[in-house]
This record gives C-alpha cells, sequence and structure tokens, in this order.
C-alpha cells in the first residue's frame, strides 16, 4: 500500500477545505449513461437553469473535452483539478473515460485528474487509473446494509444482467467496499459520498461513515437529499440544515468530514459555489471551435 498523502496540502477544493477559494475544479460531462438506477435519480441533459449533479447543457466526446478544455484554462486561471462526473457514471462509459483522461493527462501533465462514480464498475480501471496519476476518486456509498440499500436503488445492471432490489444492492455495496479497499492500496485519494434520505437512510449515514473510516477513506461528505419531482422520491423532503449537521457531527467520530460540498452539476465550472459557474460550455457548444461528435463516439 502506497502512503497517504497530507489531506490539508492537497490543491482540490473538495477534499481540502482550505484550498477551496484558491481552485477551481471542471467537470467535463462525457459519461451519459449509468449502471444502476437511483431511486432519488433525474438526470437532465441540456439544461442551464438547475444546479445539481446529473445536470448538464451537453454531452461531450473525449475529443471535444479536450477542445472545451484549453477554452476553460483560458478563461479560467486557477483550475487546479480535471474531473468526470457524469452525469451518469464514468464507468457505465469506460471508453469514453478512460480515453478523457489520457487525452486530458498527455496535454496536462500537472493537472489533478478526479472522478465520481458509483463504484460498480471501476474495478478493472484502477491500475490504469493510478499509472495516469488521478489522484482523487469519489465513491457514492448511500448504504452499507443491503436491506437499506434495496430502498435507495430500484436496480443495478452488471454486464448484461440486471439485478433488483435487495440482490442488486448487496452486489453494488460488495463492489463499492473492494474498489475503495483497492483504490487505497494504488495511493488514490478517495472521498466517500452519502446522499442523506429522509425516511430512507437517514438513520444509517452514521454506519456508512463508520464503515468507510475502517477501509481508510480520506473524507467523507454528507451531502443533503435534493429535492426532485422527477424521481421517485417525488415526495420526500430535504432534510433540515440541524439534521445533517447532527449527523455529520456523529460520523465526524470516525471519519473528517466535508461540510462544503455545493452538490454541482456534470458541468460545473470554476470554484465551489460560484455564482456563474455552469454557463461556459452552453456558450462553448455554439462556438465554431467545438467539433461535431461523429456518429462513431456513441
Ligand atoms: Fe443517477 Fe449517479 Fe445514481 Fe447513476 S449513480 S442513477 S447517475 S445518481
Ligand atoms: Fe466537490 Fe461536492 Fe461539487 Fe463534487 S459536488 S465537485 S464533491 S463540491
Amino acid at each position: 500500500m502506497k502512503p497517504d498523502k497530507d489531506i490539508n496540502s492537497v490543491n482540490h477544493p473538495c477534499f481540502n477545505v482550505n484550498a477551496r477559494k484558491r481552485f477551481g475544479r471542471v467537470h467535463l460531462p462525457v459519461a451519459p449513461r449509468c449502471n444502476i438506477q437511483c431511486r432519488f435519480c433525474d438526470r437532465k441533459f441540456d439544461c442551464v437553469n438547475e444546479s445539481r449533479p446529473g445536470v448538464t447543457s451537453g454531452v461531450l466526446s473525449p475529443y471535444q473535452a479536450l477542445v472545451y478544455l484549453e477554452h476553460v484554462f483560458e478563461a479560467k486561471k486557477n483550475i487546479s483539478v480535471v474531473g468526470i462526473a457524469g452525469p451518469g457514471d464514468p464507468f457505465a462509459n469506460p471508453s469514453q473515460t478512460m480515453e478523457t483522461l489520457r487525452l486530458v493527462r498527455q496535454a496536462y501533465p500537472e493537472v489533478i485528474l478526479c472522478l465520481a462514480t458509483n463504484g460498480l464498475a471501476i474495478a478493472p480501471y484502477i491500475d490504469e487509473l493510478a499509472e495516469l496519476d488521478t489522484g482523487h476518486v469519489t465513491v457514492t456509498v448511500n448504504a452499507v446494509d443491503p436491506a437499506v440499500g434495496a430502498e435507495v436503488y430500484a436496480w443495478v445492471r452488471d454486464g448484461k444482467r440486471v439485478v433488483g432490489s435487495q440482490a442488486g444492492a448487496a452486489l453494488l455495496m460488495e463492489r463499492q467496499l473492494a474498489a475503495i479497499r483497492a483504490l487505497k492500496k494504488a495511493g488514490i485519494m478517495v472521498k466517500v459520498n452519502a446522499i442523506m434520505i429522509p425516511g430512507i437512510n437517514d438513520h444509517h449515514i452514521v454506519e456508512i461513515a463508520r464503515t468507510v473510516a475502517d477501509l481508510g477513506v480520506d473524507i467523507f461528505n454528507c451531502l443533503p437529499f435534493h429535492e426532485n419531482k422527477g424521481s421517485a422520491f417525488a415526495l420526500i423532503k430535504e432534510p433540515s440544515a440541524a439534521d445533517v449537521a447532527a449527523v455529520r457531527k456523529e460520523a465526524g467520530a470516525y471519519i473528517r468530514q466535508m461540510t462544503h460540498c455545493a452538490r454541482c452539476r456534470a458541468d460545473a465550472v470554476g470554484c465551489l459555489g460560484d455564482a456563474q459557474d455552469t454557463g461556459l460550455m452552453a456558450k462553448l457548444k455554439a462556438c465554431e471551435h467545438m467539433p461535431e461528435v461523429p456518429d462513431s463516439v456513441w
């Protein structure tokens, strides 16, 4: 196992709260498909008015993403992190994800590469992620008990096999925990996100924190459920700030807490929480420098 890096010294605005005002991140939306169905998820493409995960103004091919990145670096000088956070899951779109990371690493040897995934299908790619010096990976773990997981996930697709309810949740959980172990062994800094969903898994978040702390996870991000009329959880309300704070405090006994998450879009760019950090790609999409996606890409 490689020695851990010091989280306080990384220039990643999500992992290190002290870096959040100085450094920005850009998400490249190259991964439209997903391999699981979270009951709270409603992905929206081509939306410029909503700010939450799963929403993007467009989907880019790896080559388009590289062209877009040139514009981003010209427009914003403090970007330290290039990440892939959907709008689906990076490893439900592995060729697009890995090609993008290779292109970015080749063009920008110094940049921090980052990924956010549900962890189901990352395992075969961890060695190459380490070779590409991918510094940071976020795995979203909403349950470490299949009975709770069955409430959160409608199904899980493993290759051509679709597994429903509790068996699907059990498979996902097993893959997530194995992936976290392998990522840590490869020397990659790992954050775990857990969406706190009232009445579904809010009583279980501390147990998730305790479990992933034992695996050496670097930081834990308990995110409040985002009300979403288009999802199966349309009637569930966002938890109160006090309830989220209480869970974070309890979970903090086991693992460092992230408390500054901005619940970003899949095409966010700039510093966390910047009011105008979502529109750059919308403008560039129409620009003459943006190549069309060839049909063969999909
Ligand atoms: Fe949506 Fe992400 Fe869940 Fe996939 S893993 S269903 S993109 S929230
Ligand atoms: Fe960072 Fe949270 Fe935004 Fe992800 S959603 S990039 S963890 S601030």
